[in-house]
């Protein structure tokens, strides 16, 4: 497992551009990727640098929920523009410190549908598994970010796992979640895969994963071959909640993935000045349309606490989508849901 305590200490790097590409292909050491990964920028003040902007009240503080962010999300990000929608999903920032009532640690209630250490089985027919706590990016608004990773994730056994769902034969569907679940490199993935496969009334396999976006090499012939060797039916969610995150290299790892024979959704999240009007909205949904991907789910903010500037009340966000629903085909308008504690489902508003 690649935990995010193995990660080295960021060294700081020069723009891709001043980059010579290694190749795709190197059988002799880690994958791109976890190479990408391991050089992620950890300290705010080398992103701030890295990004021309010298506005320091920006990160005063020391968060409990680390900064980190890969530099192919960095290069996405506009030069000397504080107010970046994608700056401001990974920068602390001082909202995070203050603490308000009616926001939880845990808002959705995962640890009490947890049925056995990071197994959670909260909706019918479909298992959701915590394969890992590590992420390739820090969210600031993560509803999972002061969750209890270390007591419920590390000392799971897939063994459990397979022996619940084995046990129980209304589970038709697996979901990979975290943290990230492609944070696991693919060998271990193609194994556990295969031994769901074997287990007969499972029919669906899903991965909830940001990686492609955030880090689309991440996309490699490894998990494709996986990906398309499996008998079970394939969803992958994404998770991109701008237009901007979409660049043409995203673009074309989405696309790999769904010319693999995988569903291809995106879930974002509503987020206050960041995606919070119908025209970026509507560009998100066309620039996944043209990325091989569907909108899936637009999500109220789970209440997390140290999240509360970045929400969008219910409201207004009913306003949103009406002029969303004006611009778009249906087929490309999210459903705007909100996770609440001890529901059979996301609930539609
Ligand atoms: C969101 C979620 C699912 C999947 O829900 P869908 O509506 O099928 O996308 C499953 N389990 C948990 C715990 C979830 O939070
Ligand atoms: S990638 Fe997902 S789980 Fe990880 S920090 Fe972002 S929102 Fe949270």
């Amino acid at each position: 497992m690649y935990s995010l305590d193995q990660i080295p200490q960021t060294v700081f790097m020069p723009p891709p551009t001043q980059l010579a590409r290694p190749p795709l292909e190197n059988t002799h050491s880690r994958p791109r990727w976890q190479q990408e990964l391991a050089q992620a920028i950890r300290r705010p003040e080398l992103l701030l640098r890295a990004l021309e902007i010298d506005n320091h009240d920006l990160f005063r503080h020391k968060p409990n929920f680390e900064m980190l962010v890969p530099q192919s999300y960095v290069a996405r990000i506009r030069k000397s523009d504080p107010r970046d929608p994608l700056l401001l999903q990974v920068l602390p920032q001082h909202g995070e410190t203050v603490l308000s009532s009616g926001y939880a640690a845990d808002p959705v209630g995962d640890l009490a549908a947890m049925a056995s250490p990071g197994l959670i089985h909260k909706y019918q027919g479909r298992v959701l598994l915590l394969l890992t706590g590590a992420c390739a990016i820090h969210c600031r608004y993560c509803f999972r970010q002061h969750f209890p990773y270390s007591a419920n994730v590390r000392r799971t056994r897939w063994d459990d796992w397979l022996a619940t769902i084995r046990a129980d034969s209304s589970i038709h569907e697996v979901i990979f979640s975290g943290g990230d679940p492609l944070n696991l490199d693919d060998a271990r993935l193609a194994e556990l895969a295969l031994q769901l496969a074997e287990i007969p009334h499972l029919r669906t396999l899903r991965i909830h994963s940001r990686l492609p976006v955030v880090l689309p090499s991440r996309v490699t012939e490894e998990l494709l071959s996986w990906l398309t060797g499996t008998r079970l039916r394939l969803v992958m969610v994404v998770h991109a909640n701008h237009p901007q995150e979409i660049d043409g290299e995203v673009a074309g790892a989405l696309r790999r993935i769904k010319a693999a024979g995988v569903l291809l959704l995106n879930q974002s999240v509503l987020l206050r000045a960041i995606n919070d009007s119908p025209e970026t909205l509507a560009a998100l949904s066309y620039a996944l349309f043209e990325a091989d991907t569907l909108p899936y789910y637009l999500h109220l903010l789970d209440r997390v606490q140290g999240a509360r500037h970045f929400e969008v009340p219910e409201d207004e966000a009913l306003g949103l989508m009406q002029a969303l629903r004006a611009r778009l085909p249906g087929y490309l308008l999210p459903r705007l849901v909100k996770e609440q504690a001890g529901e059979q489902g996301k609930t539609p508003i």
